[in-house]
């Protein structure tokens, strides 16, 4: 056996075990497990795991570093995947993103509504959007999680709506930390509904991932964001 074919069964295995984790909360949420998309997050690993994933029926892959992102992007241009940016972005970033990504998770201002509407252009292609919301206590805090405070969101949503090249798909957000999250993610089940209120479409929430999944299929999850549970630990991150 090769060091790959071990790495494609400990990926095989993780895997069937987060699937069953989404079925059995989606069995107690009444909803089915079609219901949610499982996006697996491949920061910090190669781009070998991510053709492992590909090759294990994975059609989302998501990163959070622009270069990283990049590079693996492109190392896997001939596999049939749905790349989501999840990371916080620079706007002299945000065209360069829209390169590679087919959505961009983690829109949390205006001022980047510019430059990826710029990017989808040059790459001819619509992003879809999510609006990235922040679920802290005390969103002015100052250790806190990016995002747009939840009262900011609907304007900001109605602002990608209207910009060429973007189609508002939805929201997403982390839990606050070291916070139970259940109350968070009734929270942005609040914030998702008024952006559907913008725009009807507008459908999806992003939340959900390794330790969280549960609450945020319960609170109405459509997208989950999956690492370590499927990858394992990462190295400490930078
Ligand atoms: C890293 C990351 C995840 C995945 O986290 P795990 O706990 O490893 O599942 C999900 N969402 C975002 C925004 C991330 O940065």
């Amino acid at each position: 056996m090769t060091d790959q074919d071990g790495r494609r069964e400990t990926l095989a295995r993780n895997l069937s075990a987060v699937r069953e984790r989404i079925a059995a909360a989606g069995a107690q949420a009444g909803r089915s497990a079609d219901e949610v998309t499982l996006t697996v997050v491949t920061k910090f690993f190669p781009a070998s795991d991510v053709r492992l994933l590909a090759g294990l029926g994975i059609a989302h892959v998501g990163e959070n570093r622009h270069q990283e992102a990049q590079a693996k992007a492109e190392a896997c241009a001939d596999l049939e995947l749905t790349w989501h940016f999840i990371g916080g972005l620079q706007s002299n970033k945000a065209a360069a993103v829209a390169g590679y990504a087919d959505v961009v998770e983690s829109v949390d201002r205006a001022k980047l509504l510019r430059g990826l509407s710029r990017g989808a252009h040059e790459h001819d292609r619509v992003l879809d959007v999510l609006v990235q919301v922040n679920l802290d206590p005390d969103p002015g805090a100052a250790i806190t999680r990016s995002g747009a405070a939840p009262d900011q969101v609907p304007e900001l949503a109605g602002r990608v709506a209207t910009t060429e090249g973007l189609r508002l798909r939805g929201v997403m957000a982390v839990a606050p930390l070291g916070a139970d999250p259940a109350p968070a993610f009734d929270r942005l089940a609040e914030v998702a509904a008024e952006v559907r209120a913008v725009d009807p479409g507008a459908s999806w929430v992003s939340a959900g991932m390794s330790g969280d999944l549960e609450a945020a299929i319960r609170s109405g999850a459509t997208h989950v964001r999956i690492g370590s549970a499927v990858l394992g630990s990462r190295p400490s991150e930078r």
